[in-house]
């Protein structure tokens, strides 16, 4: 064969995509740690504690059985859907025909990125927040959709103004992406929003993907709702579940979709071409965990809440200014003034050897801010307050070598 370069360029709906914000600080994480320093890392939003072993058990026993071993039904085994039916109806009141209106997913990341394949044509648009989960913009590009960008700002508690899209941006827009409580931000969502997000899409005829992914993950009591919950719902919108942050389960890959029933189906013929379900076993662990999980979620949800204080009291003892979460394991805290996010993360990694997300990794509304996550043990978040009040005492002081 005559030896000649080839070279395969990318697809241009891979060129579209943002660059990778975080290629930097992932590269100055590794050299750190290859200088064998000693980094506290608030970046990665993965829970740190184990899968509940009740969980792990309903798995082994699943594996062991023959049966599982074969290609799972496309959408689901009736008996996990009929179980996030049961969930769904003691946690929202909301009933739901397990047979059409549950979708199981690889991971409710794996449906959202897939749902714009099932319901958008090239050119139609995409409403999305900003900052956010990026799966929606990406989702959106891959369809050859448009994404319509709506700014969450601090000012309106983190909720898209519904109101400020122009009509010529309506008249193209096929879905509205909702995401409370909300990663990055930590805001939740009220009823009357939902409401409000309900009557907007029923308006516009328009609809709502909501991310409830953060759902189960409330401070001080607080519950946060399903937008099912909201009457007339369920004719215009979609909610993506996840097990991942409840139970601790990010790499099982086990979520769900549920809601209007032809979206449903119309997401469900997308994912029978690509993929071909979920390891039975995964499915009867699932079952097991949404059955059974209120004591090991109640725990979880402890944890957190003590982790969440420490942080947030730290800080305010140091007179940073921030606001404690009510909902999801993050901390969204402005940039102190002078530095953009990117250049304030960079600092807290080179000096204190701290481990943070910039804003604008989420968006470029997310500029001025950075996210601390929740997913380490207070030890750590000790350590790390331990350097930043070392910091504020001597404001040139480098972190410990370790
Ligand atoms: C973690 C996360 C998800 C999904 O997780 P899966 O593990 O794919 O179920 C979805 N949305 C947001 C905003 C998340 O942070």
């Amino acid at each position: 064969m005559p030896k000649k370069t080839i070279s395969f360029e990318p697809a241009d709906r891979l060129k579209v995509l943002p660059p990778y914000l975080f290629a930097e600080i992932d590269r100055r994480k590794r050299e750190l740690i290859a200088k064998g320093k000693d980094l506290v890392d608030f970046g990665v939003g993965d829970p740190d504690i184990p899968t509940p072993a009740f969980i792990i058990d309903a798995l082994s026993e699943g594996a062991r059985d023959p049966r599982n071993h074969r290609y799972a039904l496309d959408a689901g085994m009736p008996v996990f859907r009929e179980s996030i039916a049961r969930w769904f109806k003691k946690r929202f009141q909301v009933t739901l025909d397990s047979g059409k209106e549950i979708l199981p997913l690889i991971g409710s990341k794996e449906g959202i990125a897939h749902l714009p394949l099932a319901i958008l044509n090239p050119g139609d648009v995409s409403l999305i927040p900003d900052p956010c989960y990026p799966p929606y913009r990406s989702g959106t590009y891959f369809a050859g959709g448009v994404p319509y960008i709506l700014p969450l700002l601090e000012s309106n508690g983190f909720l898209p103004d519904l109101s400020q899209i122009p009509n010529d941006v309506l008249a193209k827009a096929k879905v509205l992406y909702l995401n409370y409580p909300n990663n990055p931000t930590s805001a939740i969502a009220s009823k009357a929003f939902f409401q409000e997000a309900v009557e907007f899409a029923h308006k516009h005829h328009l609809l709502i993907a909501q991310d409830a992914a953060y759902c189960e993950i409330g401070f001080d009591g607080y519950e946060a709702p399903s937008i099912l919950e909201i009457p007339g719902a369920k004719e215009v919108a979609i909610e993506f579940h996840s097990l991942s942050k409840t139970f601790n389960m990010t790499g099982w890959r086990v979520g769900f979709a549920a809601g209007n029933e032809e979206v449903i189906r119309h997401l469900a013929k997308v994912k029978s071409n690509v993929d071909s379900g979920i390891f039975q076993a995964i499915q009867l662990a699932g079952k097991k965990a949404l059955d059974e999980g209120a004591s090991a979620h109640r725990a979880n949800l402890g944890i957190y809440q003590r982790r969440r204080d420490l942080l947030i009291d730290g800080l305010k003892n140091m007179g940073w200014e921030v606001n404690a979460p009510k909902a999801t394991f993050y901390c969204w805290i402005p940039v102190p003034p002078g530095s953009t996010s990117g250049e304030f993360a960079a600092k807290f990694l080179t000096d204190l050897n701290i481990v943070v997300t910039p804003g604008n990794g989420f968006g470029a509304y997310g500029e001025g801010y950075f996210r601390l996550s929740l997913t380490l043990p207070e030890e750590r978040i000790q350590e790390a307050l331990k350097r930043i009040q070392k910091a504020h005492r001597h404001p040139h002081a480098k972190a410990d070598s370790k």
